[in-house]
Order: structure tokens, then sequence, then C-alpha cells
């Protein structure tokens, strides 16, 4: 089955360090015709390939921007107009991004009985400077109460999202973060380290000198604190960046390391369809990052997709095991083959090398990168693209 993202490119204020697609305080009127532009994107892709419309989905995931910055009304107008075109498994994950400061408990107990079973909260930080330093718009009470709030609407799983490596931050800081993190007992814990991105406040501010981020031995030291922690109070790692309690891994971004297929609607999404076995390999879409392309292209009956690219068998190994082995599950070369065909040369070649050098293991039938690798993931995943 089938995943489905839609992007909603809302937040109130852009934050100092992202670089995610979104308009920071548009009004009431763009966020109104929001829903029925995703409705004809929708649409669209169902009249150009009638395949799609059978494809069942146990998972969607509303992700952003701040999807709550939409409000409920219009999020559950989404959700009932994704059922009404697309078969959703009645156990699907029903995701959605909450920041708080952007949701009340009203509001959030309506997102619940509309069909979300699942809630990623946007933390961060649970220290007011953190928070200020990243330049995000909540207090450390807005945390407290959206969690609260979450947990009495009865979300089954509920999550939260930190970052550390923060300008200024202390390591003694960020344990307190995770410290407090679990007494909240959350179904799910992404922790992420901060990378803001060129051309963002953050980035601009480290370039004049005017701020520095932790050296990379304490970033490096947080990221084995949040591990220590949080497996210590019994979350499974199961994803370089991410913890969950057993049977609580996010379904909908598993999708996307074990590469399956998912549809990609709203601005800058991404999709994947008919990745299945063998040749096609799968179409990989990209929406354009701008509101008014992807409406321009809906207003001319257009598939806004600004990039496709067809996989070839060499992309679909390099992405299986790029993607794959961020998983503490790893991947298996035989599934791949079986479904991909063998591998081509340049893949087999660097896959024996990282494990003649010992950063890729092999135990019967998968492939996993060492624990004392996940820090430097990038560096050694990149050998493989
Ligand atoms: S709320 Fe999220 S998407 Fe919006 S600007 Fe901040 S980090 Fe980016």
């Amino acid at each position: 089955m089938r995943g489905i993202y839609v992007h909603v490119p809302f937040c109130v204020r852009k934050c100092g360090y992202c670089d995610f697609y979104s308009v920071a305080g548009g009004g009431e009127e763009e966020r109104d015709r929001f829903p029925a532009l995703v409705e004809r994107e929708m649409d669209r892709i169902v009249r150009s390939y009638p395949g799609e419309a059978v494809v069942p989905a146990d998972t969607v995931y509303f992700g952003g921007g701040t999807p709550t910055v939409l409000g409920p009304d219009r999020l559950l107008r989404l959700l009932r107009s994704v059922r009404a075109r697309f078969p959703v498994a009645e156990d699907a994950e029903i995701s959605v991004e909450a920041n708080p400061g952007t949701v009340t408990g009203e509001e959030i107990a309506g997102l619940r009985e509309g069909g979300f079973n699942r809630v990623s909260i946007g933390v961060q930080s649970f220290r007011k400077e953190t928070l200020s330093a990243l330049g995000r718009i909540h207090s450390v009470e807005d945390v407290r109460a959206a969690y609260r709030y979450a947990r009495k609407a009865g979300f089954s799983s509920v999550g939260i999202d930190l970052i550390f490596g923060n300008p200024g931050q202390a390591e003694e800081e960020w344990r307190a973060d995770l410290d407090l993190a679990v007494t909240f007992l959350p179904d799910h814990v992404s922790a992420y380290a901060l990378s803001p991105e060129p051309g963002t406040p953050i980035h601009g501010a480290i370039d004049r000198g005017e701020t520095a981020l932790p050296d990379d031995d304490a970033v490096a030291r947080m990221y084995a604190d949040a591990r220590e922690i949080l497996t210590g109070a019994g979350y499974r790692h199961y994803e370089i960046s991410n913890f969950a309690r057993p049977g609580k891994e996010c379904r909908h971004n598993l999708k996307y390391w074990r590469r399956e297929g998912y549809l990609g609607l709203g601005p800058s999404a991404h999709g994947l369809l008919f990745p299945g076995e063998g040749a096609p390999y799968g179409l990989r879409t990209a929406n354009p990052p701008s509101l008014s392309d992807y409406a321009l292209a809906l207003g001319e009956e257009r598939l806004p997709w600004g990039s496709v690219h067809t996989c070839s068998r060499e992309d679909t190994w390099k992405e299986s095991l790029i993607f794959g082995l961020r998983m503490s599950e790893g991947v298996s070369p035989a599934s791949i083959e079986k479904k991909n065909g063998p591998p081509p040369e340049p893949v087999r070649g660097a896959v024996e090398k990282l494990i003649g050098s010992g950063l890729l293991l092999q135990s019967e039938d998968r492939l996993q990168l060492p624990e004392r690798y996940w820090f430097v993931s990038n560096e050694v995943l990149q050998r493989l693209a």
C-alpha cells in the first residue's frame, strides 16, 4: 500500500534556520483557496493516471509548513477530499504536524474527531532561550499546552520533534531537554541536529560571526546523549534521527526509507509513483516550491510537476540502499534484487568497498550501517550515490 503526503505551505513566521517551502504570515483568503487547489491536483492525477485512483493508501501525512495554521475546518475538508478520491485503509495512520502556539485544545480535539489519529508536535526545545535563538514563535508554556491538548484529544500516537546543536546550546541544556521530553511519555521522538540552510538568518549570523554553533565533537556527544537517554527510557532508535516506543514507528516515514510509493500533493511536495516490481522502477515527481506556480499549473489543467524523473535500475538500487540504511533494520539486498534485478556494477563495487572498510555490516541477508557511524551517516552513504 502507498502513502499520501499533503504539504501545507503556511507558517506564522519563518524560523531562523528553515528553508522548507512555506508562506509566512499569509492571509485568510490564500488559506481559503488552498484546499480547492489540492483537490484540483488530485483530480488531475486521477484523470491522467486512472490506475492511481484505485491504489490503496495506508498512511496519510499532512506536513509543512505548519498544517495547523490552515485550521481544522480546512484540514478536515482536505482529509475528506483525499478519502473521496483514493481508497484509504480503515486502519490507516493519519498524521498531522502541529506547532505549539498555532492550535487550541478545541481545534486539536476536532482534528482527532475528524479522523487524524497521529500528531507530531514541533517542540524543538523546552528552553525559552533556545526557542528564541531558533526564531520559533512559541513559548515553553505553548509546548506544554499543545502536548496536553493532544493527549486529552486521544490521539493514538503523539510525537515530539526536538533540535540539538543550537546556537550557544550547552550539552547540559540538551540533556535537560531530553530528560524533560521523556517525562511527557511521547510515543515518538525525532531528534535532528540543527543545520541552518544558506540564506537563512541563522546561517547569515554565523557567517558574520554574531553567533556560533557548538563544535562538531559537542554535537556528536549530543547525538550520543539522545541515544542514551531515549533508548534508556524504552525507545527504539529505529532510524538515524527517530526513536519510537515499540509499534509506534511512523509508518508514513518508513515508506520513504523502504522506497514504497507515495503521492506528494501541494507546493514543493515530492512523490514516488509506480515503484513496483521491475521496470519501470518508479517515477519521482516534484511540485514547484511556489504557491503561485503550483496554482498556475493547475489553472492551466496541467499536473503541477516541476520535475519528473524516471528511475533507472541503478537509481532504484542506490535509493533503496541510501534510504534503507538509515534504518536500524538495514536492507535486504536479496529483496531489492528480487524486485529490481541484480545490482549494476558500480553499485555492487561501492557496497563491497564499504563492507571491506567496515563502514557497512553484512549479516546473513542484511546490510546495516554500524551504529558508530550513524552520526556521520551522510558521509558514508554518499559513497553510494
Ligand atoms: S514552523 Fe517549521 S516549516 Fe515553518 S518556518 Fe518554522 S521550521 Fe520552517
